[in-house]
């Protein structure tokens, strides 16, 4: 039995998976102000045209470009990992797995899609890039990408990470970033929002306003947004995990995994493992599938799914998926890359088709499973990967009870060296549980009423 199974560089994925083509029930388009789908034109000055195509292509394999692998071979074909110690802590029969995506040089998997976007950006004649991070690991995937592709980078960190979180703000200062707090006063968003609140600890709506706005408004049409989670394109770019996975699974000797597991902020690291395991369970595989967010944010679990913004200051276009509301200012927890109002509609989409069964937790009882892994498995992990495997803690305890052999596959998304001020927290008991009170989400899913409604559609399959 290997511990760890590598793939060699040459056996790298040298295509994308594109859920899009399988989807039993297709997602529903994006809309714009008029409540019509958008057309590739109105994306322009945000994206470039190459990524637009990606974001509404059906095919189901894209080329992966020479170039990115060329970046993506520092780290890449990341290590599949057996959790022998915690296996045997748990006295489990199921075998987990877990893919690695914690040794990119930003620490997460976050570069899958940050080299992409930044070649693709490049390849347009685009010379700069704004984006808005929350725990600071899109800044610094996206700091890193641009510092390699010789692109200048200007990121919008909430508030809230930015004082908890100053190594990451300094590691995408080393790539050559400039990094400022949102809401800042750079923006007309920024600037509104501080008017009204300005004590808010900030929130990726609040940033991502920003981060557009500063791309639009550049007078030299040089400057395009990059979005870290959520869109169809960066889940295809994170499909190299699961890609990845399912060549070293074989290599394990094990078939299919009966349970699949990632944590969701916006749904890329989930999605890049689990979609090309969800083809398999289009074609009648019987595999769990489990996306895992907080309580304090519950967007899979309990918010509707309607027809909403990206963003708070209403500059994306309607998408369709679960959302807590556009204005939703989600409660300070730890895991900050799990506070998000919204999810990626591919995602969403299967949740409704039935083929997801999301779950969420509280932080204490997912930094209770970090130390159990730590103590175990050795490493720190983010307070976000803390979900996952708290999920998988518990899928493993539960074999053990039925005394079934399963294999567990989870995303172990990112490690936790930057983020120990939240263990501080939770070691010194200071760390407190929220559930999300029924009243906050009636309220803030308020402005979901006077926009387009978006139909639940599914075939009844799953
Ligand atoms: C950003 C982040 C997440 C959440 O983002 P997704 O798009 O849902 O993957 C999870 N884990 C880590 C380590 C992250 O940095």
């Amino acid at each position: 039995m290997e511990h760890k199974i590598l793939l060699r560089e040459s056996e790298i994925p040298r295509q994308w998976y594109n859920l899009a083509a399988d989807l039993p029930t297709p997602p529903l388009p994006p809309l714009g102000p008029n409540g019509k789908p958008i057309t590739p034109d109105m994306l322009a000055p945000v994206f470039p045209m190459n990524l637009i195509e990606q974001e509404a292509s059906t095919q189901r394999w894209i080329d992966i470009p020479e170039p990115i692998l060329d970046i993506l071979y520092r780290w890449r074909p990341a290590p599949l990992r057996r959790a022998v110690y915690l296996e045997k802590h748990l006295k489990t029969p199921a075998r987990i797995y877990y893919k690695d995506e914690s040794l990119s040089p930003a620490g997460s998997h976050k570069p899958n899609t940050a080299v992409a976007q930044a070649y693709y950006n490049k390849v347009a004649g685009i010379t700069r890039l704004t984006t808005e991070t929350g725990a600071g690991q899109w800044g610094c995937a996206l700091a890193f990408a641009c510092a390699l592709l010789g692109l200048e980078c200007k990121v919008y960190m909430v508030r809230i990470s930015f004082d908890q979180k100053p190594f990451r703000k300094l590691m995408m200062q080393v790539w050559g970033a400039n990094c400022v707090a949102s809401p800042s006063t750079e923006t007309n968003a920024g600037r509104t929002i501080l008017a009204e609140m300005p004590d808010t600890p900030g929130s990726l709506g609040i940033a991502i306003s920003e981060a557009i706005e500063a791309a639009v408004t550049d007078p030299t049409g040089k400057t395009r947004y990059s979005l870290g989670s959520v869109l169809n394109h960066v889940l295809l770019h994170q499909t190299i995990i699961g890609l990845e996975a399912k060549q070293q699974l074989k290599v394990a000797g094990e078939k299919l995994p009966d349970v699949v597991i990632g944590c969701a902020g916006g749904g890329s690291n989930f999605a890049g493992l689990a979609f090309p395991f969800t083809a398999d369970k289009i074609n009648g595989a019987n595999i769990d599938i489990i996306p895992v967010e907080p309580t304090a944010c519950p967007t899979m679990t309990r918010a509707p799914f309607a027809y909403d913004h990206g963003d708070t200051a209403c500059m994306t276009p309607l998408l369709a998926m679960h959302t807590l509301g556009h204005a939703f200012v989600p409660p300070p927890i730890h895991a900050g890359g799990l506070r998000y109002h919204g999810m990626a509609p591919l995602v969403c989409q299967a949740i409704v088709e039935g083929l997801f069964a999301p779950r969420s937790y509280h932080q204490s009882k997912c930094y209770e499973s970090a130390l159990t892994w730590a103590k175990t498995e050795g490493a720190i992990c983010a307070p976000e990967t803390s979900h996952a495997i708290a999920a998988t803690i518990d899928e493993a305890v539960k074999a053990r009870e039925e005394g079934k052999e399963k294999v567990i596959l989870f995303s172990y998304s990112g490690h936790g060296l930057m983020d120990l001020a939240g263990y501080d927290k939770y070691m010194s008991g200071q760390l407190s549980d929220y559930e999300l009170p029924e009243e906050v989400l009636q309220k803030s899913t308020k402005v979901l009423e006077n926009l387009p409604k978006a139909p639940a559609r599914k075939t009844g399959r799953w």
